[in-house]
């Protein structure tokens, strides 16, 4: 069997064993700490990590097709991919020493290490560049202090990459490991959604960093953080993708089987609207994936080229911005297929139309992603933030 289809196999198994324990956790709105140990289970949680590195060594392609297939089990399950793999794992090949990649990579790829991405803060959100958490030099290693928030897997990381400035200076990108002395962790569970998954704040109090740990060049932070966003922005489409097929499948599983009016709803025009309109945001976001894909591709053949890379940035973009609108469409009318029950956590599209909002949120908001996608079309000098 090849690579790819072992691992859209394998990525289907893991989906299929968790979602019986991922229905419980929801309607009880606790995390589901099975989602840890049954992707390790099924090897997938080292999947774009190189095979000499103990992963898997997906291509772009299968990566996003094993995405959109955790996606349809809900955009909690799925984010924890995104963070894990997408924007750490995928930060430390590209930007990770040896050693590191030794210490913290290969172990990732396992689930010994599991990771959070932490650029968020209280003053700092779509515009990271504000953020307040320093970093300085002491005795031989980096001292760090500040606040993130709204950070994923926060509570169950055991290491994540931290960005921090120096006193008036530029960004810098750390790992830092979660037992680090002086890191207090705070849950987030006022949240609306996504309760099977955690979310939450660290404080950084004098935390002392080895100097091995800084990723990249020092001043290289805000680089670091863009090019991960591609590939943070690209997994939230794909699990989008997965998310509008689910809920095609439940709203189309629903309206043949529920009867009213002496028919299967299927048969009324209007329950026919819906579903050809959640059709189309399916075919059209995966078409939006496919070609962002595309030139995600390019780009990695030569990682050094700007052009390929703001080319990737941009196609992205219009990927996540479409795909989480779409997805949350698309699950607001599979929540109308399904009439009063699907006013429910009982059925997955109630849980998709709460949990696909966030995704018009993190990673760039719907409002960052058009201003970037208009510049890009009127030109730099039309940019509205840098
Ligand atoms: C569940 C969840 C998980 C998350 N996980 C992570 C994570 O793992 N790591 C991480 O670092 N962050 C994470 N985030 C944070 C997320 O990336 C931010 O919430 C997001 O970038 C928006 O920042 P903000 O919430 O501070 O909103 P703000 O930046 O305050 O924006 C508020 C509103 O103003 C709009 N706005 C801001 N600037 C402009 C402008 N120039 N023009 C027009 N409109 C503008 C925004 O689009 C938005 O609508 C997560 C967030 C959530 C909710």
């Amino acid at each position: 069997m090849q690579a790819h289809e072992q691992i859209l196999k394998d990525v289907n198994a893991f989906c299929e064993k968790l979602r019986p324990t991922e229905d419980v956790c929801y309607l009880e709105h606790r995390y589901n700490d099975q989602i840890i140990p049954l992707a390790s289970e099924f090897d997938i949680l080292g999947l774009p990590v190189p095979e000499e590195f103990g992963g898997r060594g997906a291509s772009n392609r299968t990566y996003v097709r094993a995405i959109e297939r955790i996606g349809m089990e809900g955009s909690g399950v799925r984010s924890v991919f995104s963070v894990h793999s997408s924007l750490a794992q995928k930060t430390l090949v590209r930007f990770g020493t040896d050693a590191q990649k030794e210490k913290y990579l290969r172990p990732s790829a396992k689930g010994k290490v599991i990771f959070a991405f932490a650029l968020t803060e209280p003053d700092a959100g779509s515009n990271p560049q504000e953020m307040k958490t320093t970093f300085k030099e002491d005795g031989g290693s980096y001292l760090l202090n500040g606040t993130k928030y709204l950070i994923t897997n926060a509570g169950i990381a055991d290491a994540a990459i931290v960005f921090a400035k120096a006193a008036g200076g530029a960004m810098s990108a750390f790992l830092v490991d979660m037992k680090t002395e002086g890191i207090e962790k705070e849950d987030l569970v006022s949240k609306m959604g996504t309760p099977t998954t955690n979310t939450g704040m660290f404080e950084l109090a004098s935390c002392r960093i080895p100097k091995e740990n800084l990723v990249g060049k020092e001043g290289a932070g805000w680089e670091i953080a863009k090019q991960a966003l591609v590939d943070g922005r690209m997994s939230v489409a794909a699990g989008c993708v997965g998310s509008i097929r689910d809920c095609l499948a439940e709203a189309v599983a629903y309206s043949k089987e529920r009867t009213q009016y002496g028919k299967p709803i299927a048969k009324h025009q209007l329950i026919q609207e819906h579903i050809a309109a959640i059709k189309l945001h399916l075919d059209s976001s995966k078409m939006m994936v496919r070609r962002a894909t595309a030139f995600r591709e390019k780009w990695d053949q030569s990682p050094s080229d700007r052009e390929l890379l703001s080319k990737a940035d941009l196609a992205v973009a219009e990927a996540k911005l479409f795909c989480a609108n779409a997805a949350c469409d698309a699950a607001d009318r599979a929540v109308q297929v399904l009439g009063g029950r699907g006013w429910s956590y009982l059925y997955r599209p109630g849980r998709h139309l709460v949990d696909n909002r966030v995704c018009r949120i993190y990673e760039g908001a719907d409002e960052i992603l058009k201003l970037k996608i208009a510049s890009g079309v009127l030109g730099e000098s039309y940019r509205a933030f840098s």
